[in-house]
């Protein structure tokens, strides 16, 4: 277990800002409210040719601090992990670690199985569903969160580019606030369920999503994600108990899609002619994700995905 810190742990707490939710988050507010208006004293100065680009200058040097904030922020471990923490460069244990909720924290396990429970029973027909959660773990790898947050930082950046449109999801406001405020949700950050069978959940957790091995579905070779765990539940076998992970997801900029894309399709369509198999030279940059029907969510590059919590259930 490696626990190096750089500065104190209290600092730290304080120092970092929650993703959630909305514009009352001051890191979020900034960003939409940029540029900022100008000051009346900055309005009363003389006017110089010199004067309007120092101010500019000043204004990006003041919105580019936000967005490097949260960009280090992306270099460390979540702030709930409790096997790993701190800067994610500083850890040299490879192996995952679990922690089993329902005795290490059961307050969270209490929160997530409401959730699971209330996500079933809201997002289908099935009320009356005999669902009876096992366990939940929190998956801690800091290897592939790392590999994650390296996809999640170059969104971020692009995202001072370049217009995401914010997506929302019928699960976003059932998700426990506590694990929601992590989310980073201006590049589409999401949580959302995954079922699979006990062997790949094996795999999965150690070695995260691979989009080289995904099988193919209505929207091509990807990976693929439910708001729904009722949805998801179709992938998880027929034995008991059941696997099903709550993956964080970046979205980033999602194409919306209701047709069959090609089950040999293995990348998001090109932006400018949405087409699935583009073979245009001067269409550079594709779409991060599709959202299909509204409700399943697929990814190309298993890196824009990370298996934080995976729940065992049994279902009767
Ligand atoms: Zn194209």
């Amino acid at each position: 277990m490696s626990k190096i810190f750089l500065f104190p742990l209290n600092s730290r707490r304080t120092n970092r800002s929650s993703g959630s939710i909305d514009k009352q988050n001051p890191i979020l507010a900034n960003y939409y409210s940029y540029p900022p208006a100008f000051d009346t004293d900055r309005q009363n100065l003389p006017l110089s040719f010199d004067r309007p680009q120092t101010s500019h200058s000043l204004m990006n040097s003041h919105y580019d601090r936000n967005i490097k904030e949260k960009i280090d922020m992306c270099d460390e471990t979540p702030e709930n992990w409790s096997c790993f923490y701190g800067p994610l460069n500083d850890i040299f244990e490879t192996k995952p670690k679990v922690v089993f909720l329902k005795n290490k924290e059961g307050y969270l396990f209490n929160e997530m199985e409401k959730f699971f429970l209330k996500a079933w029973k809201d997002l289908s027909k099935e009320s009356d569903a005999n669902i009876t959660v096992r366990e939940i773990t929190r998956i801690e790898n800091p290897q592939i969160f790392s590999n994650y947050t390296t996809e999640r930082k170059n969104l971020l950046k692009r995202s001072t580019k370049e217009k995401i449109k914010l997506r929302e999801t019928a699960v976003d406001l059932m998700v426990p606030s506590t694990l929601r405020q992590y989310l980073r949700l201006e590049i589409n950050e999401k949580y959302l369920f995954h079922g699979t069978s006990r062997n790949k959940a094996l795999i999965i957790t150690n070695k995260g999503f691979d989009n080289r091995v995904a099988s193919s579905g209505w929207f091509g070779k990807g990976i693929y994600h439910a708001h729904s765990p009722k949805f998801s539940h179709h992938y998880t076998g027929s034995e008991n108990p059941r696997y099903m992970f709550l993956s964080r997801v970046l979205l980033g900029v999602a194409y919306d899609s209701t047709s069959h894309a090609g089950k040999s399709f293995t990348t998001p369509p090109c932006k400018t002619c949405k087409n699935t198999s583009c073979e245009n030279v001067d269409h550079k940059k594709t779409f991060d994700s599709i959202i299909g029907n509204g409700s399943e969510y697929v990814v190309y590059n298993g890196l824009q995905c990370y298996p934080e919590y995976l729940f065992s259930y049994d279902y009767n």
